[in-house]
């Protein structure tokens, strides 16, 4: 097998994915990017994603009402940080929408030019029908003199078996000043590597998330598309709290996000509102605990080594 990003010779491993699965995973140094050689297309098209990703990793899958509640508190910080006021009349598309929660939140802030593309057909007849906006399943059914200005990928682009044709294609289909955002797990995950005693490493791969980058994955790739105004950085979205979970139990708990959790701030929340009546020393531990959160999840990103890869591509 030769790397999906640069073309080289790769090694190869067995391991164990988080549903079981014993597979083959093709490691490129050079690019230090780990991948699967199967399509998931097929698997992802009949609605089957959350069977290998949660139910068979022991987790349950969210109801419908469950899920989509997650997905718009999720989009709320996702348009915090990506969004601006005058977006408003801009082409916005997201690829990999699932049932759509980032876009239904912007439409209901009235903006009107927002797409989805999503290969799940249960998802996109749902973003179509229900909630009318406008869903394709494939980059082939947009018509060719249609552009966008900001194109979204939240924790889809690990699940493309050819990413750099892809991302190819996605660039010709920006305006110019358009941008483009990824977010895609890290390879170089503290838990897998630097806590062993976690287990984690049985649950970080899944058979259909086939795409395993890194900071130097994306440095590469950008060089080998000639991209020229692009920024990676790595983010840390896991508090303190999941390293001590995962150390414990060793096995996944639900967060209700993806690439997040917010068991830190419900801990503050809980001594915050307790009848406790020393407010001094209630203070000092509600600022201990934040403040030693504040600075792993730095520490993490500074050395890329935060859970989430953040890839900002403009074309000028
Ligand atoms: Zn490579």
């Amino acid at each position: 097998m030769n790397c999906k990003i640069c073309e080289s010779k790769c090694k190869k491993k067995k391991i164990l994915t988080r549903s079981n699965n014993r597979l083959n995973l093709f490691y490129c140094k050079k690019c230090d990017f780990e991948y699967f050689s199967h399509n998931p297309k097929k698997k992802l098209v009949l609605n089957k994603l959350n069977i290998s990703r949660l139910k068979k990793a022991g987790l349950q899958i969210p109801s419908y009402n469950e899920d989509f509640n997650n997905g718009l508190t999720q989009s709320k910080n996702y348009i915090k940080k990506y969004i601006k006021k005058n977006d408003k009349k801009k082409k916005i598309l997201e690829i990999g929408c699932s049932f759509g929660y980032f876009l239904y939140s912007l439409k209901k802030k009235g903006f009107s030019n927002v797409y989805g593309l999503e290969i799940n057909k249960v998802c996109k007849n749902f973003v179509n029908n229900k909630l009318k906006i406008p869903c394709f399943t494939d980059l082939k059914n947009i018509k060719e003199n249609v552009l966008f200005d900001k194109i979204f990928l939240f924790y889809s682009f690990e699940y493309i078996h050819d990413p750099k044709d892809y991302l190819k294609k996605l660039f010709s289909k920006l305006n110019k000043k358009g941008k483009i955002y990824i977010i895609t797990p890290n390879k170089r995950d503290v838990l897998k590597d630097i806590v062993p005693g976690s287990n984690f490493k049985n649950f970080f791969y899944d058979i259909s998330s086939v795409n395993y980058f890194s900071k130097l994955s994306f440095q590469i790739l950008a060089k080998n598309l000639k991209l020229k105004n692009y920024s990676i950085k790595t983010n840390q979205g896991y508090s303190l709290a999941n390293l001590f979970q995962w150390y414990l139990n060793k096995k996944p708990m639900k967060t209700n996000l993806v690439g997040e959790d917010k068991y830190i701030e419900g801990l503050i929340q809980d001594i915050r509102y307790s009848k406790f009546q020393q407010n001094n020393l209630k203070k000092k531990i509600i600022s201990l605990i934040n403040s030693t959160n504040h600075e792993y999840k730095k520490i993490l990103s500074k050395y890329n080594y935060g859970n989430q890869i953040i890839f900002y591509i403009e074309k000028r």
